[in-house]
């Protein structure tokens, strides 16, 4: 990887951009060129794993006009750590503004699964 590939848009008051950094601790479960993995800190189920970009942008709308790549690859990435979880089945949530629950301004794909999940969620 170049050292020009590494060049990643940050926000230095997010605290996802320091987990990509590696500024702060992390439960990394998979990295990639694109996309970092972790262990949500507060669970709300058996397997609660949130994907990130690298790039800081603030919600997946944000995300894909920038990249209208960027979040099929969390996709993927979360599709790779359910497989390695025994997941079949899952459910993939992307909060969008606080109405919906979002509380960090840094794009992230939840995964969540190892237990039944109700429909409709909350
Ligand atoms: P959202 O409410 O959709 O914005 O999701 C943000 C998630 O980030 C929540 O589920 C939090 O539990 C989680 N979270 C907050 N701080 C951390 C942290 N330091 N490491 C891992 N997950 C975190």
């Amino acid at each position: 990887m170049t050292s020009e590939s590494r060049q990643v848009d940050t926000d230095p008051d997010c605290l996802f951009c320091k987990i990509v950094a590696g500024e702060i601790p992390g439960d990394l479960v998979l990295t990639t060129d694109h996309v970092v993995a972790f262990r949500d800190v507060n669970p709300v189920a058996p397997t609660h794993v949130l994907v990130v970009p690298r790039h800081h942008r603030p919600d997946a709308a944000a995300t894909t006009e920038a990249d209208p790549e960027a979040v099929g690859r969390l996709v993927a990435a979360a599709a790779e750590v359910a497989g390695r979880e025994g997941l079949s089945d899952y459910r993939l949530v992307l909060n969008t503004g606080p109405g919906a629950g979002q509380s960090v301004f840094h794009t992230h794909l939840h995964l969540l699964g190892g237990r039944e999940l109700a429909w409709p969620p909350g």
